[in-house]
């Protein structure tokens, strides 16, 4: 409140009116001439005078000197007195000589006759406020001085979106002047696709307070395009005032931003997997939103030179076909060119271009003016691919950088993606392919085979399943080497594709066997195609310079008589191959179930012989053999005997070539043997004279080196030498290429365990290998003694037999004596060992012992 203590003035009548302004504005009452009656608080506090200084005091005194002095000065009080209003900016200078900027009004006051009485004046500081904005205006300044330099394009404009200050780099980059462009709006100007909707969003954004930063594609007054990144900035909004700009940058990121899109959704399309086209056209849809003057199109250059259309999402489909096929030239249109240039080719009007002398008449209809072609080159530099721009309407030149650097992007990433669509196939045919002969392999037959099985079950079918051996490849690969082995298999795979119909499905299993697979084909169909194949494949080949006759062995399984699927069609083309192998070379054979129950059978007794042999269900029979002068026991025969819990009895001759066959020989070997000396070892300690025991061996056996150790810890645990074993072998020794066998073999006889050759007499034709082997023992296979009575050349023989043990020093034991006219015959001729039912049968050791015990030995031999 003003100080008026005496009385109720109407000047301070009106004040208490405005009381509420006392509070918040610097109020002062001036006489006519000048001098100041009273003021308020803030009026005192604004100028820092004491009431007492400043009551009395002339308002030039708080004038600046020039002020005061001036002409204008001098009409300031004559005015006010005239009863004439005053407002505007004033500096006023305080107690300490600084200055301040007021805002201010001065009222002429009048009195109860309407003159002129005193002078009010109210004011407000806004010194703060001019200092605010001086620092803003060189704000702008320095901040379009950094622009300038940077190249960078700025545009300051004003809050209704109306430009007021471009800058150098502006005009640089837009061809617009200052002049040309001033009160215009930036984003109509620059950008005229931009809706309405976002300008007001934008704009919104702004009024907050907010810079708002994003990309966009703006083209330049003569057409030239960029990729810019936008950065708007409002300059003043933050405190509140009215006053504000906004400052705009435009930075060009055309390169980077062309790359980064593209590249960005095409390389995420390759890490998805997508298929060629899918990407290709994702590249040329990218193409076709950054630029809408551009229809884009992607040709493939064949080895052979000629173009084959890839994709080209906006062009008709019967122009991209036209294309296909076509030779690349030094006159084919634009991509043909390019492509036999190897470099871009801009044909910018198509219909006087040589280059399209021949082609025009397919595009021109389209409305096509102009094509771009770039070469697309993999990373040998070879050209695979064109990428080409049509354009409908007369190309604008300064949109050509533009176009330039969206082909360097998409070019790049075509080549990628080719390149990796090439890199794949050769995956596949890595992967799917046999590297020999070109055939699907077993995963790629076996896929195509289930597709055509399946096919088979809906259309309810018939499908055959070839398996293919061929007959004796192990000799071509032996004697004319292993590239001779390759190169027959070439021309059998030459000769299996040139047989087979399209739908029919060859593959290369392994080695020299192949499968194939023929749908829609019932069994005469098939025989008659198995028929033709096998007399092709029959006809001679020429291979390393020799002409060979092939032949091969084929198995049939059926769909859907023999199995539902394919790894059961092809286990069983696979057994009936074995079949017609049995018959001869070049045979057929079809799968029956009779072959299925074999193999089911033969299946079950394997499971139960592993079985047998790891629960000790095996056990050991002997049979004694006999010395013929003495008639006393010579050794004892351990065979080997296996009672099935439901099959009873199974024969040696069934489950010794099983064991053979699924690896159980040796473990059977060496249980036979520790059990055998076990044996011997017990009726030694019984009192029982038994000089031997002989143990029947497989070849397999001594391919293991640890055996003769394992003999000599066996003897040695029993108490038993050397002597009182003989391990029995059988001619097939003689056909192991194992590289142990001979090796084990010696030092089992150097360590003193007697060898003796079973069967002797049915195998093999030499008998140079007596002289290899250390035999000591030679056994007299049985069907020479069982034709002994009848048959002279037996007899012939047997003598003969008998001469080759005598001569070379070794024991000759007959076998399978039965009669006692047998028994005679073999004593005459002067054998010293037999062994036969006629003495007795194999027998488990009980009956064995009792055998021994009744002395039945004498008696049986001298009959
Ligand atoms: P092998 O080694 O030639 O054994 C002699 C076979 O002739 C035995 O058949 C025996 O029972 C039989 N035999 C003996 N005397 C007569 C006779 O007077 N008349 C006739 N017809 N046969 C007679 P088995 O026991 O059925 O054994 C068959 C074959 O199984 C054996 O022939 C042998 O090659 C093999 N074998 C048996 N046990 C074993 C073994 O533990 N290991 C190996 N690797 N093979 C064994
Ligand atoms: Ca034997
Ligand atoms: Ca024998």
């Amino acid at each position: 409140m003003l100080e008026c203590p005496e009385e109720e003035s109407p000047v301070a009548q009106q004040l208490a009116q405005l009381s509420a302004l006392d509070r918040v504005m610097a109020i002062a009452e001036f006489e006519l001439d000048g001098s100041l009656s009273r003021a308020n608080d803030n009026f005192l506090a604004l100028l820092g005078f004491t009431r007492e200084e400043a009551v009395g005091r002339h308002h030039s005194a708080f004038c600046t000197a020039a002020f005061a002095a001036s002409a204008e000065y001098r009409k300031f009080w004559p005015q006010l007195r005239d009863g004439k209003a005053r407002t505007g900016l004033a500096e006023r200078l305080r107690s300490d000589g600084s200055s301040c900027w007021l805002e201010a009004t001065y009222t002429p006051v009048l009195d109860a006759q309407g003159k002129v009485r005193q002078i009010l004046k109210i004011a407000t500081d806004i010194t703060a406020r001019l200092q605010r904005e001086q620092a803003q205006k060189e704000h702008l300044q320095r901040l379009s001085l950094v622009a300038d330099a940077s190249g960078t394009a700025v545009v300051i404009s004003d809050s209704d979106s109306k430009i007021v200050y471009v800058n150098n780099g502006f005009t640089r980059m837009f061809d617009w002047q200052l002049d040309e462009v001033r009160g215009r709006a930036p984003i109509a100007l620059l950008a005229p696709q931009i809706n309405e909707d976002f300008v007001d969003k934008y704009r919104d954004a702004l009024r907050t307070g907010e810079s708002v930063e994003r990309e966009e594609i703006v083209v330049s007054k003569e057409g030239r395009r960029y990729w810019v990144k936008v950065i708007s900035n409002p300059v003043g909004a933050e405190n509140g005032d009215d006053w504000n700009y906004t400052v705009t940058t435009l930075t060009d990121i055309t390169r980077a931003k062309m790359h980064e899109v593209l590249q960005h959704r095409v390389l995420e399309a390759m890490v998805r997997e997508s298929p060629l086209s899918e990407v290709l056209e994702l590249i040329c849809h990218e193409v076709e939103r950054i630029s809408p003057e551009i229809t884009s199109s992607i040709l493939g250059v064949s080895e052979q030179g000629t173009l084959q259309p890839l994709v080209g999402p906006s062009l008709p489909a019967d122009y991209s076909r036209q294309l296909d096929g076509v030779p690349i030239g030094p006159a084919s249109g634009s991509c043909g060119t390019a492509a036999w240039r190897n470099e871009t080719v801009r044909v910018d009007d198509i219909a006087t271009d040589p280059l399209w002398a021949e082609h025009k008449h397919r595009i021109l209809p389209l409305g096509f003016v102009a094509c771009w072609s770039t070469p697309i080159r993999n990373s040998q530099g070879r050209v695979v691919g064109t990428f080409a721009f049509y354009f409908n309407s007369p190309r604008v030149q300064a949109a050509e950088l533009f176009h330039q650097l969206m082909v360097d992007a998409c070019v790049h990433l075509c080549a990628l993606a080719l390149e990796r669509e090439h890199t794949r196939q050769r995956i596949r045919q890595l992967a799917f392919y046999d590297g020999l002969t070109g055939l699907p392999n077993r995963s790629l037959l076996q896929a195509k085979a289930d597709q055509a099985i399946a096919t088979a079950t809906r259309s309810k079918e018939k499908l055959a399943v070839l398996f293919i051996d061929l007959d004796r490849f192990k000799q071509v690969n032996d004697s004319l080497g292993h590239p001779a082995g390759d190169e027959l298999l070439r021309q059998i795979a030459g000769k299996l594709r040139q047989d087979l119909r399209a739908s029919d499905i060859a593959g290369r299993l392994s080695g020299d066997e192949f499968v194939v697979v023929l749908p829609q084909s019932d069994v005469v169909q098939t025989t008659d195609m198995v028929e033709r194949l096998l007399e092709l494949l029959g006809a001679p080949v020429t291979v390393a310079g020799v002409a060979l006759a092939a032949s091969a062995s084929v198995g049939i399984a059926m769909f859907p008589d023999d199995g539902r699927d394919m790894e059961t069609l092809l286990h069983r083309a696979d057994m009936a191959m074995y079949q017609a192998k049995s018959s001869g070379r070049g045979c057929f054979s079809f799968f029956s179930s009779e072959m299925n129950q074999l193999a089911q059978e033969r299946l079950a007794l394997e499971t139960a012989l592993r079985q047998a042999i790891q629960t000790k269900q095996l056990h050991l029979h002997y049979q004694p053999q006999v010395d013929m002068e003495t008639g006393k026991l010579y050794g004892v025969e351990a065979l080997a005997r296996w009672t099935h819990a439901e099959l009873g009895e199974i024969s040696p001759v069934r489950f010794i070539p099983l064991a053979e066959e699924c690896g159980l020989i040796a473990d059977l070997g060496h249980w036979a043997l520790r059990e055998a000396c076990r044996q011997l070892s017990a009726w030694r300690a019984q009192g029982l004279a038994v000089p031997a025991v002989s143990v029947n061996l497989s070849p397999t056996s001594f391919h293991n080196l640890d055996l003769p150790r394992m003999i000599a810890d066996t003897l040695q645990i029993n108490s038993l030498t050397s002597q009182d074993l003989t391990l029995e072998l059988t001619e097939s020794i003689l056909l192991d290429t194992n590289p142990s066998t001979m090796k084990t073999i010696a030092e089992v006889h150097a360590n003193g365990i007697r060898l003796a050759m079973d069967d002797f007499g049915t195998g093999y034709s030499s008998l140079s290998y007596l002289r290899r082997l250390p035999v000591n023992e030679l056994k007299l296979d049985r069907s020479f003694v069982a034709d002994l009575g009848n048959d002279e050349a037996a007899r012939a023989l047997s003598a003969a037999i008998l001469g080759i043990g005598k001569s070379l020093h070794l024991t000759v034991v007959a076998e399978g004596v039965e009669t006692a006219e047998q028994n005679l015959l073999l004593r005459e001729q002067g054998y010293p060992v037999a062994q036969g039912y006629l003495f007795s049968r194999p027998l488990n050791p009980q009956d064995f012992e009792s055998w021994l015990k009744n002395a039945a030995v004498g008696e049986a031999a001298v009959v």
